[in-house]
């Protein structure tokens, strides 16, 4: 019956010198993560920040994005994580949804923010600069204080925009303690947008902190006070936020940020230079680990163990990355925005079963249901429907989005997750693929996954994608957009050739598209729809 602000705080008792977090060599114990956060708790009240307001934040890994997170949950207020690669009106529909007041923000993200400050109801904006959290000298630590007027990026600050990094100084690191309540609103997370228009998940301290210990219960060794986290999937995603950040407060590991996660030669970098033993990512990020020139020079071995989310892991990736790491445990487990996000893993201990996502987490319980929302028999396809403490209330202000989307039945509140999957007798589950990427050629039922899948098994592709592209005769035909290793090259006649070594003839690419790079989300995960999109447009 904890808050999140409660997690911060036992940790910051129990392990007040702990190292809290590592950016760029400069450190943060735990005693002073609580402090900062306090500080800005206290300027937030101050400004006049009521319990239940949301403020949005958006920041890549950096110590201002844990401080701002706790901070805002401490002055009582409601986190909405906004994702740096937002344009001016993704981030104008987000403010205006989200309602809210407050806008912490970094300063070379602020122009998107400036082009709609009208149209917006942010009535505080706090600007901060990377460099705000560097080591330098104490003059240019803080080098607002010496340019009174403007940021380090020339932000023109006075008004209703304020620098974080002096707001924060002037601050007692005590705030007024706001009442919390476990079921109180913690965070507004926005879904991935891979899929149509972007809602809000309501996700409560009681959601986020149980997904923190289910997370923890995974990994029955977790060293309490001496693991370190490798932080590099994007903390204002629900997956790096709970398995990177969350989890790293409950058991007081140490987090080293990284702010891009796609700078493979940093990741390699920190992870040698500090040893890190905890490592969560998604397949793209271990797979171009796998296959960087540079990482043979780095020294991987620290590495204890790994989760693998957001997409499938294949199972050549999880190979080759034990390989390189000497034995790393690297895992697949499965989640999604509106359960905070993990619901399923392999057991780390237990056996592990190839392609599958694994088992419900303690208190979990999942089933696969047919349209009409009767469970369908053991290995049969369905949709998984999952419940559980860390399962969403509901979408904000889509009540009929929220009707689609949770179910009351069997005596309980499920979320349907769009995904379709099969579980064996043993209880280990599989995800076929989302129920919206179905491909319907020729009357058969394709998933794009088995086509990847099969894709990925030539040895000179690097990334793939299969969607669908409208066909007057098969209504829709296999597309495959693909992204090639370094140095590598092949024909479209040589992949087609492969695939039907593979699969069925209906289920093998009819056109083929090279790419030097597949476009992904902030999150790393590939944009299969708007690569059929582009696809589409590019054939009419
Ligand atoms: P949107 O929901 O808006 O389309 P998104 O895909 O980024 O965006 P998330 O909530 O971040 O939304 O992702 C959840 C989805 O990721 C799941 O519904 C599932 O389709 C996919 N996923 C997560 N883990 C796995 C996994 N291990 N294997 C296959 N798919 C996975």
């Amino acid at each position: 019956h904890l808050t999140l602000v409660d997690l911060l705080k036992r940790t910051a008792q129990r392990f007040p010198d702990r190292v809290a977090m590592e950016f760029l060599g400069r450190r943060t114990t735990y005693r002073q993560l609580w402090q900062e956060a306090g500080r800005l708790a206290s300027a937030l009240q101050g400004m006049g920040l009521q319990p239940g307001e949301r403020v949005s934040v958006m920041l890549p890994n950096c110590p201002q994005f844990v401080v701002s997170f706790y901070g805002v949950l401490l002055a009582g207020g409601v986190v909405v994580n906004t994702s740096p690669l937002y344009t001016a009106s993704e981030l104008e529909h987000q403010l205006q949804d989200s309602g809210s007041q407050t806008l912490i923000i970094l300063d070379t993200f602020y122009p998107r923010y400036a082009e709609i400050q009208g149209r917006v109801p942010v009535e505080r904006v706090l600007v901060t600069g990377i460099q705000d959290a560097l080591p330098f000298p104490k003059n240019v630590l803080y080098p607002l204080k010496a340019r009174k007027e403007k940021t380090w990026v020339n932000v023109p600050l006075g008004g209703r925009v304020h620098s974080f990094a002096r707001v924060v100084r002037a601050q007692s690191p005590e705030p007024k303690p706001a009442t919390l309540s476990p079921d109180d609103l913690a965070l507004l997370q926005y879904t991935g947008g891979t899929t149509g228009v972007p809602k809000g998940a309501m996700l409560t301290h009681r959601n986020l902190v149980a997904n923190a210990e289910q997370a923890r219960s995974w990994m029955t060794d977790l060293r309490e006070g001496q693991e370190v986290t490798l932080a590099a999937i994007p903390f204002f995603h629900v997956y790096g936020m709970t398995v990177s950040m969350n989890l790293s407060v409950l058991t007081a590991a140490t987090m080293v940020l990284v702010p891009n996660a796609r700078d493979i030669k940093m990741v390699l970098g920190e992870i040698a230079r500090t040893k890190a033993t905890l490592f969560p990512g998604v397949p793209t990020l271990y797979n171009a680990i796998n296959n960087h020139p540079d990482t043979p020079k780095y020294d991987l071995t620290s590495i204890r163990a790994c989760i693998s989310g957001s997409a499938p892991l294949l199972l050549e990736t999880s190979r080759r990355f034990r390989e390189i790491t000497n034995g790393a445990n690297l895992v697949e487990g499965y989640g999604l925005t509106e359960t905070s996000p993990v619901t399923h893993v392999n057991p780390i201990f237990g056996e592990q079963q190839e392609g599958s996502i694994g088992l419900p987490l303690p208190g979990v319980d999942a089933i696969i249901a047919d349209d009409e929302g009767n469970v369908v028999p053991v290995g049969e396809v369905g949709e998984l429907w999952v419940s559980g403490p860390q399962v969403m209330s509901g979408y904000w202000q889509k009540p009929d989005e929220t009707a689609k989307t949770v179910r009351d039945a069997f005596g309980k509140l499920w979320l349907l997750t769009g995904d379709m999957a099969t579980v064996d007798e043993r209880g280990y589950f599989r995800i076929v693929d989302r129920k919206k990427d179905l491909i319907i050629a020729g009357g058969h039922n394709i998933y794009p996954r088995e086509v990847e899948e099969a894709l990925m098994l030539h040895p000179a592709v690097l990334e793939a994608a299969a969607v669908g592209l409208p066909d007057p005769y098969r209504g829709e035909t296999v597309h495959a957009v693909l992204a090639l290793k370094p140095g590598e090259s092949v024909t479209e006649a040589e992949i087609v050739a492969h695939c039907r070594k593979l699969l069925s003839a209906y289920k093998v690419p009819r056109s083929v598209e090279f790419r030097d790079e597949l476009p992904k989300t902030a999150a790393l995960k590939i944009l299969r729809r708007q690569l059929a999109q582009e696809a589409r447009e590019a054939r009419s």
